[in-house]
């Protein structure tokens, strides 16, 4: 298996954010890719500037940052062809990798809106090393920039930032510096193509936790009500669990709840809502083991919650 690390550069609309076409707000304008093989040892590159058929003139914060000349994109070739000799030259047996999760629903999107085969598995697994990067060296919830992965690696950068081959070759530079094993097993899901049924839903045993993602639903409380967003089991010995903390709302997106299994302790279950791009919502739910620390915090968090909600109505009462 080879890992396709790629890179997007993409514009948007020039006039501003009430004239964008919202069936593709970002337009990829040059795509970048480098292969490597399973040792990590590049085996080929790919580059493309693509000229843009729906914003023709470069947003002024895109040509800041990417520096691409427009004369060179009028020159190129559109998007259709391009991506077809991309996804090509992908090959058959190959592992995408990025640095952080936009490109792969950018590229996605522009294949859609120019109604581009979509030949991804369902669920399509890869790696975003951003994600990697941070579990690896920092606490797994922070994202570095990739100018600042460089940096921290003592990389020399010898090349410009911000133009996608470029990017590439840092991404590829620092994959090879990282340890995977221990992180390879964090794969990230690709949310472009959400399960259409339930019954193409996605199930993920991460060994330590396990990770569901919905179909999407037309409102947070649709999705409430759905028997399978809220069940839960066991993480170790996927039996069924006593209930312990129902769940509850923590903000605007994310629910929390506790049970416990008669031979493993305390689960901890958290959804988060998450957008589709069609404007509905879907469900990415994890189940993990919950240690002292987090049973206490999802008690107090409940309780707090449940604080407010008296405060607000008795302050109604009065008024
Ligand atoms: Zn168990």
């Amino acid at each position: 298996m080879n890992y396709v690390l790629f890179d997007l550069e993409w514009n948007q609309c020039p006039q501003g954010k009430a004239r964008e076409n919202p069936r593709i707000p970002f337009e990829v304008v040059e795509i970048g890719a480098i292969k490597l093989n399973e040792k990590k040892e590049e085996i080929d590159t790919f580059h493309e500037v693509i000229r843009p058929l729906v914003y023709h003139k470069l947003h002024f914060r895109t040509r800041e940052v990417i520096h691409i000349e427009q004369t060179e994109l009028d020159h190129a070739r559109t998007f259709s062809p391009v991506v077809r000799d991309f996804l090509k030259w992908c090959g058959e047996d190959y592992k995408f990798v990025t640095w952080g999760n936009l490109d792969l629903i950018e590229l996605q999107r522009n294949m859609d809106y120019y109604r581009i085969r979509n030949p991804f598995p369902r669920p399509l697994f890869y790696y975003d090393l951003q994600k990697m990067f941070s579990l690896l060296y920092d606490d797994g919830k922070s994202r570095w920039s990739l100018e600042d992965a460089v940096e921290y690696l003592h990389l020399d950068k010898t090349r410009p930032f911000h133009r996608a081959l470029d990017d590439t070759w840092y991404t590829a530079e620092v994959m090879k510096r990282m340890d995977l094993t221990e992180v390879s097993r964090y794969e990230s899901i690709d949310y472009f193509q959400l399960p259409a049924t339930r019954e193409e839903e996605i199930f993920c045993d991460f060994g330590s936790y396990l990770k569901y993602v919905t179909r999407a639903f037309e409102t947070k409380e649709e999705a409430m009500a759905d028997r399978g967003v809220t069940s839960m089991r066991c993480c170790h010995c996927g039996l069924p669990v006593w209930k312990r903390v129902r769940w509850f709302s923590v903000g605007t997106s994310v629910y929390l709840s506790l049970v416990q299994c008669p031979r493993h302790g305390f689960i901890k279950g958290k959804i988060r809502m998450k957008k589709s791009l069609d404007g509905r919502v879907f469900v990415v739910k994890t189940i993990k083991e919950a240690d002292e620390d987090s049973v206490r915090m999802i008690r107090e968090k409940k309780e707090s919650m449940k604080n407010r909600r008296k405060e607000r109505r008795r302050r109604k009462k009065i008024r």
